[in-house]
């Protein structure tokens, strides 16, 4: 394994499962000295035990001063990963305003917020980094009940194009991934089932979902000088999905 993140310091959020919890591993496999933050301790339990080196924070992102006290406790940060996100589905006619403030809180807020704190130490250090936010392929085209959940990752995308274009004179690179479905604890709630996952299976030109390490080795890559320079990207990872 190339250490090509040795002597950097990485934070990603949303590190308990899923996606965020393999960037985790991956950094720490390519040198990073690295923070995975995410809500239940137990996650963070297991995953201090697979990785030694790793070092777990437990904090709601939805509470922004815990969050806010958690991550500037951290210290300077030279990569992060915005990638902690929820889903509530409901039919456009049934949204609830609990449901949208907590997809909005979680998946748009808090990726404003841990950016603030950490592209303020990037700054102040005059060092560079680089950020990656989780979009969606949703954040592009709509899915039954999803219209919130896509609300929040067009969001992001705007949120990563704006970043990219006020921190990029700071040397600081934003980018996000717009995965497909990946059948996480997340993607299996809506797509699990044959008569969800099938129709949209269909319509993706790979006919597959993607998996947990297509979006890993994406991420990585948006992290690495190997993209040094590429900002303000919105990267599918969709198996063509998107061109359709
Ligand atoms: P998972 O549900 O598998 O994992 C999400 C992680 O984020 C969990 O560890 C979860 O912790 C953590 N998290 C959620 N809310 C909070 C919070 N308030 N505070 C701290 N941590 C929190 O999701 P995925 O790995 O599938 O998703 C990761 C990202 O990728 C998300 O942004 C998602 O929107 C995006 N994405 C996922 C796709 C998919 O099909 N899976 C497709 C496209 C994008 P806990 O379980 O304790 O709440």
């Amino acid at each position: 394994m190339e250490k090509q993140f040795d002597g950097k310091r990485a934070l990603v959020t949303g590190a308990g499962k899923g996606i965020g919890r393999d960037v985790a591993k991956e950094l720490v496999k390519c040198g990073a000295v690295t923070y995975a933050l995410s809500r239940t301790q137990s996650d963070l339990d297991s995953l201090k035990e697979e990785v030694p080196d790793i070092h777990t924070i437990a904090v709601d992102l939805a509470d922004w001063d815990a969050t806010q006290k958690a991550v500037e406790s951290i210290g300077p940060i030279d990569l992060l990963v915005n990638n902690a996100g929820i889903n509530i589905p409901e039919p456009m006619l049934e949204i609830k305003k609990e449901s949208y403030d907590s997809i909005m809180n979680i998946n748009v807020r808090s990726c404003i917020q841990v950016s603030q704190i950490v592209a303020k130490t990037m700054v102040s250090r005059k060092c560079g980094g680089a950020i990656v936010n989780l979009s969606s392929q949703a954040s592009m085209i709509a899915l039954t009940n999803h219209a919130v959940y896509s609300a929040s990752k067009a969001s992001i995308d705007a949120i990563t194009k704006n970043m990219a274009f006020e921190l990029g004179p700071h040397k600081i690179r934003c980018n996000a991934v717009n995965p497909t479905v990946v059948l996480t604890e997340l993607g299996k709630r809506s797509w699990s089932a044959p008569e969800r996952s099938g129709p949209l299976i269909n319509r993706i030109p790979l006919r597959k979902f993607a998996e947990v390490e297509d979006v890993v080795n994406a991420v990585i890559f948006l992290l690495s000088d190997k993209a040094a320079m590429i900002s303000g990207t919105c990267l599918p990872v969709d198996g063509g999905f998107l061109i359709a």
